[in-house]
């Protein structure tokens, strides 16, 4: 079976491994031949009960511990993270189906990076500040519940847990359903650092159970969630039903605004690369393409040319860049959207809801391209999350504006042009947390997070730091 021994009837709770209460467990299946890769328990109310409790008792101790301590124990976190990033890749390939040289690199580098980032922060960040009479402290929130979606697994994870650490604040995750093995990798990898009992614990179930038990716990002061804009409006009432503090990354819809004078070829290629990276399940994905009408025709023949590129293959195949989705679910999800966008009146230029050929196990998709797209249809408004583009036609200036804002989402977006300062100002004017411009690279230091139904509160950075801690203002 595997890469991964299996903590099957063990929960990682105030230090250590574990029983969990009950006796039901999740079968953790490969998205590429549908084998059991791993078995993991389905943590109950209780389990939960009993992090939270190991939590809050570990909260004073953590949260007084000189940040310069925190910062080294995020630095050996970082190590122990790179020390395992072979173990890590294997896993997230396994269980997500990630092509094992994406999983060798953005998927498990960039936990890595983030880990180290904080590690940095947490050193010279300033938790006090003066103002006029005031001084102000910046204290840690308290115990917070992490829920955490199956796309960028450990990612997801660090966003929350390494801020919250650099913080002060103690810590219980519920990780995916779908993938839960790399978040047992990473609850050994903090035991090997040695962090107190009880600062970071791994609760694993299913959301409606564990998920919601930790949402719901009074105890509990902040819930920072990343998943569906359905499952956050949920969480979002639990939270507010508490006063507690509330983080929502959800889902996006975010377009991909090519001027006129920009780099036809260059534009249209890179927005492939990013649809359908990860298979497309990636909430900040350009999953609708704007172009001139006067160039739609040029700019669909370049997408049918780049999207040939990639052809869905076995994830453990070094040269594979396109790998299945996570689930049986999921793949049911994508083929919907794709007969939806069909039966609305766009045209597929590539791809379709045909079976892969020679790849009948697994929960493969053809990477599709839809023409003929208009800004109403469900294709172009909501979130799909699986290899899929929208290529849309805009008039001038102002009708892109209109259709690239013209969703419930926010999140992302990028914008082309021969002039920086036309993109720059082009940007200004989206509605939406992050912009690329010409192809900016990620930074990890900037904020992430999404305006409208795209979520509250931001990861990342000094701005992810934030969301968790508190001020007490002293007067003087
Ligand atoms: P989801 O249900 O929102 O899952 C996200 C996390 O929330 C998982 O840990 C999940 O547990 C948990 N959860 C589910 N129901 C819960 C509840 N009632 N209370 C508390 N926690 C709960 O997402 P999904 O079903 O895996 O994916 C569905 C769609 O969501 C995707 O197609 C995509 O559009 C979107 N999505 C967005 C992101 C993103 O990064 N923004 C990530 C993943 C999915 P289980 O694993 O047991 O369900
Ligand atoms: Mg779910």
């Amino acid at each position: 079976m595997g890469v991964h021994d299996g903590l099957y009837d063990r929960m990682y709770i105030d230090g250590r491994w574990r029983p969990a209460l009950g006796d039901d467990t999740i079968e953790v299946l490969n998205p590429a031949d549908e084998q059991v890769v791993g078995r993991v328990p389905a943590g109950t109310a209780e389990d939960v009960d009993a992090a939270v409790r190991a939590a809050r008792a570990a909260f004073p101790g953590w949260a007084a511990t000189p940040p310069a301590e925190r910062a080294a124990r995020l630095a050996a976190l970082r190590d122990e993270l790179a020390a395992r990033r072979e173990d890590i890749a294997a896993t997230i390939t396994a269980e997500l189906g990630a092509p094992i040289s994406f999983a060798q690199g953005v998927q498990s580098g960039a936990p890595i990076t983030v880990a180290g980032s904080y590690a940095e922060l947490a050193a010279r960040h300033s938790f006090e500040e003066r103002i006029g009479n005031s001084t102000v402290l910046h204290e840690p929130v308290g115990v917070v519940g992490a829920i955490t979606p199956w796309n960028y697994p450990l990612h997801q994870i660090v966003a929350k847990v390494a801020p919250a650490l650099a913080a002060g604040c103690t810590v219980v995750v519920k990780p995916a359903e779908d993938t839960p093995l790399v978040a047992q990798l990473f609850a050994e990898a903090v035991h090997a650092v040695g962090l107190p009992a009880g600062v970071f614990n791994l609760v694993t179930g299913v959301g409606p159970v564990a998920g919601q038990a930790l949402a719901e716990h009074p105890d509990v002061d902040l819930v920072s969630f990343t998943g569906s804009t359905e499952v956050g409006r949920r969480i979002g009432a639990v939270a507010g039903g508490g006063i507690k503090r509330l983080a929502l990354e959800l889902g996006g819809k975010s377009a991909n605004v090519i001027l006129p004078d920009a780099d036809l070829g260059r534009a249209v290629g890179v927005g492939i690369a990013n649809v359908f990276a990860n298979s497309g399940q990636t909430c900040s994905a350009w999953t609708r393409m704007l172009v001139p009408a006067d160039r739609y025709a040029e700019a669909v023949e370049l997408a049918v040319a780049a999207a040939a590129k990639y052809v869905p293959g076995d994830p453990l195949d070094p040269a594979t860049r396109l790998g299945p989705l996570v689930s049986a679910k999921q793949l049911d999800r994508v083929r919907g959207y794709i007969e939806r966008g069909v039966a609305e009146g766009a045209r597929i230029v590539v791809g379709g809801t045909d079976p892969v050929e020679g790849l009948e196990r697994g929960h493969y998709v053809r990477p599709t391209v839809f023409a003929d797209v208009t800004p109403d249809m469900t294709i172009a408004q909501e979130e799909i999350f699986g290899p899929v583009l929208a290529v849309l036609p805009y008039a001038d200036e102002d009708d892109a504006v209109r259709i690239a804002n013209g969703t419930v989402y926010g999140l992302s977006g990028a914008v082309w042009s021969a002039d920086e300062a036309t993109a720059a100002a082009f940007a200004r004017r989206l509605h939406t947390g992050q912009v690329d411009i010409n192809g900016g690279r990620f930074n990890p230091l900037a904020p992430f997070g999404g305006y409208k139904q795209s979520g509250l509160g931001r990861e990342l950075g000094v701005h992810g730091l934030a969301e968790y801690l508190q001020t007490k203002s002293l007067q003087f």
